[in-house]
Order: structure tokens, then C-alpha cells, then sequence
């Protein structure tokens, strides 16, 4: 039997910068996936995960392919596809899964599921491998076989990072880096707000964001928007909407360069307002958050947090706050408040530290 437990992530900053090779900021969460993985006599592969009702799903090893299941269980199975798709032989299983995290709060409790299986089912193999190739082959897995076209950042926070710390990850050179992050060493907390809203888009919202950024990158002639080291030069952009997205990028790359030199500095409390005009960047120039996220943000700043953003695709989704220890409960009922003011759901709040990446449990 073999067990392993990876982390949900949340992105201190570093917003719709991964699609153009920009650079993020994501942290594991101390909430994670355990995965159990026990070997079986037969050829089959079974899944089972304590929060979802139901019998295992099972699926014949030599037969699994994309399609072949849907929902839950295919972030699980596909797991195991991808693993042999990278040449792994896959002994035959039951994996049991039991997750900490909730389900679709912006923590990427997808991820966490894919990293601990594919850790458990390496060790079960008895295949050893690198941590950032592990992170690729469960991005493949929600790629390929789920059939969500996300970036890496998920997986890679979640195998790589490391307790007390950020890990800075250049998606565009494929490079990470850990940066300090002493959260409680310095009394502070980082509140995640999950607020409940998903917006369901009639128009493309997120293509109409990447062709954008596309357009913006030719009529600038760089490589890539992480090529634009002066913010000012997106100015010359003529098109209102082209210059405000690109605009974006630009700065938001450069947030996330500044909040890495605000932490080796050590002045962990000045990333707060960082945070909060990378919320004023996604609202007003890439437009992407909706009224929930302000109306979470502005509560939470106005109740003295230092600072506080949107995470995510937007349009709904979770807000984070950065919190000194003293203000952590009036942050939390100005947000409720402000909710239950407009007759919303409060927000389900998650008091998040920065805990090790994924690993193999005894
Ligand atoms: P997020 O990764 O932000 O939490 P996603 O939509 O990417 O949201 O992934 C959520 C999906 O991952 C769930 O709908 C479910 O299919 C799967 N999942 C998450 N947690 C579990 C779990 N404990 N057991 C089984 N499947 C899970
Ligand atoms: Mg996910």
C-alpha cells in the first residue's frame, strides 16, 4: 500500500498572466488530497473518494482512455492514463481518496487529487521521479482526459512548494523559485474568501481576454508581453480596450516582481496594497471580476486589511485578503456583513498558512 497527500494552492498574485508566459506567485494551502493506493489481483483500476456518495468507480487498466469516464472520478483515472501514457507501468489498484479541501473554491482541490494519485501510484510502481514531471503529467491528466485547458500552475505549486513560502513560477522559461513567505512570523493572515458566485458568461469572456492579449503582443512587436519591461510603452497602443488589457499583464508582471523584492526585503505586510491594485488592474482593465469579488475586496480593505484581490479566472470565484492577526475577525464580519446586507450568501472563509508541497505518507 502506498500513501501521499498533496495541497491545494492559492495565487498570491500573478493573475491571468500564465496564458502569455507571464509569472505567478501561488502558495500551498495547509488543506490538501490523501490518496491511498492498494494493489489488486485482477486488471482493473478502481477509484473512490470518501466526499463523493457511491460505490468505486472502476475502469479495466487496458482499456483506459480519454472518455472512457466523467466527473469525479476522471481526475482520478485520468491520472492513471497519463502515468502510462509517460510510460509508467501502472500496477492494477484501488485508490482511495479523502480531501480537506472544498470542492471548486478556487484552492485547486483538482490538482490536489491528481498530484496525490499520481505520487501514490508512482510509489506503488515503484517508478521514482522528478517532482516538475510528476506536475506534468497530471496537468495532462485535467488536460487531456478531464478536458479542462488549464495552465500548469496548479500542479506545480502543488508538487514544489515548500512550507513558509511562495513559490514564484516563470510559466513563460519554465522556471520556479522559492520565496520566503513567513505569514505568522510576522502576525499576519491570509483570508481566502470563497464568495459563492459563478457567473455563467453568454458571451467568451476569457477568449475575448486571450485574443486580446494576442493582438496587443503583434501591435507591440515583442515576443511576448513579459518582453515589455516599461509599463509605459502599452500607452502608444491606440485601441482603448487592447491597451487596457495588455496593460494588465504588464503591470501585473511587474506586481509580481515587486512583491518578490518586498519579500526578500522582508517587509511582508507591504505586499498588501500590491494585492490591492492587482484587484483594481483585473476590475478596470482586464474587467474581469464581477460585484461579489468587489464587494468582498472593498469590505475586507475597508475593515483594515492591508490589502485584498480577486483570484482566479474571475467573474466569480474567491477573493484573498492579507490580515494583520488583529483584524482578522472584524475583516471577516465587515465581509459577512456587506454580504448579508445585499441578502447574498456570506462568503465561506478559509484562514490559509503556506504549507510543503505534495509527499509520500508513511
Ligand atoms: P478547483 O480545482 O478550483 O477546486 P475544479 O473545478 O478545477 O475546481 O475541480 C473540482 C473538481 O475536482 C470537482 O468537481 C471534482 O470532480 C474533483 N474533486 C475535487 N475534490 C474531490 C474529492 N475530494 N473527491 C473526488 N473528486 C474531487
Ligand atoms: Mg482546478
Amino acid at each position: 500500500m502506498s500513501r501521499a497527500h498533496a495541497p491545494g494552492r492559492v495565487n498570491l498574485i500573478g493573475e491571468h498572466t500564465d496564458y502569455t508566459g507571464g509569472f505567478v506567485l501561488p502558495m500551498a494551502v495547509d488543506m490538501g488530497v490523501t490518496c491511498e493506493a492498494t494493489p489488486r489481483a485482477d486488471r482493473l483500476v478502481t477509484a473512490w473518494s470518501r466526499e463523493m456518495s457511491g460505490a468505486p468507480m472502476a475502469a479495466d487498466l487496458d482499456n483506459l482512455a480519454p472518455g472512457a469516464v466523467t466527473g469525479w472520478a476522471a481526475y482520478v483515472l485520468g491520472t492513471i492514463w497519463a502515468l502510462g501514457e509517460a510510460g509508467v507501468v501502472v500496477p492494477p489498484c484501488d485508490i482511495r481518496i479523502e480531501s480537506t479541501l472544498p470542492a471548486g473554491a478556487g484552492l485547486s482541490s483538482s490538482a490536489a487529487v491528481e498530484c496525490a494519485v499520481a505520487l501514490a501510484v508512482l510509489d506503488l510502481a515503484g517508478v521514482r521521479m522528478q517532482a516538475r514531471d510528476i506536475a506534468r503529467i497530471a496537468k495532462r491528466a485535467e488536460n487531456d482526459f478531464v478536458g479542462a485547458p488549464t495552465g500548469s500552475m496548479d500542479q506545480v505549486a502543488s508538487m514544489l512548494a515548500q512550507p513558509d513560502a511562495l513559490l514564484f513560477f516563470d510559466t513563460g522559461l519554465d522556471i520556479t523559485r522559492t520565496v520566503p513567505f513567513p505569514l505568522r512570523a510576522n502576525g499576519l493572515h491570509l483570508l481566502v474568501m470563497d464568495t459563492h458566485a459563478h457567473h455563467q458568461l453568454v458571451t467568451d469572456e476569457y477568449g475575448e481576454r486571450r485574443r486580446a492579449l494576442e493582438a496587443a503582443t503583434v501591435a507591440l512587436a515583442v515576443p511576448s508581453l513579459r518582453d515589455v519591461q516599461d509599463a509605459r510603452s502599452v500607452e502608444s497602443l491606440t485601441d482603448d480596450t487592447l491597451r487596457r488589457r495588455a496593460r494588465h499583464v504588464v503591470t501585473e508582471n511587474a506586481r509580481v516582481q515587486h512583491v518578490i523584492e518586498l519579500l526578500t526585503a522582508g517587509e511582508v505586510a507591504a505586499v498588501g496594497p500590491v494585492l490591492s491594485a492587482g484587484h483594481a488592474s483585473l476590475r478596470d482593465d482586464l474587467e474581469v471580476s464581477c460585484d461579489e469579488l468587489d464587494v468582498a475586496v472593498d469590505a475586507a480593505v475597508n475593515a483594515g486589511a492591508l490589502g485584498a484581490r480577486m483570484v482566479g479566472g474571475g467573474f466569480g470565484g474567491s477573493a484573498i485578503a492579507l490580515v494583520r492577526a488583529t483584524h482578522v475577525d472584524v475583516v471577516r464580519s465587515a465581509v459577512a456583513g456587506a454580504y448579508r446586507a445585499r441578502n447574498w450568501r456570506e462568503p465561506d472563509v478559509y484562514d490559509v498558512v503556506p504549507a510543503p508541497g505534495a509527499r509520500l505518507l508513511a
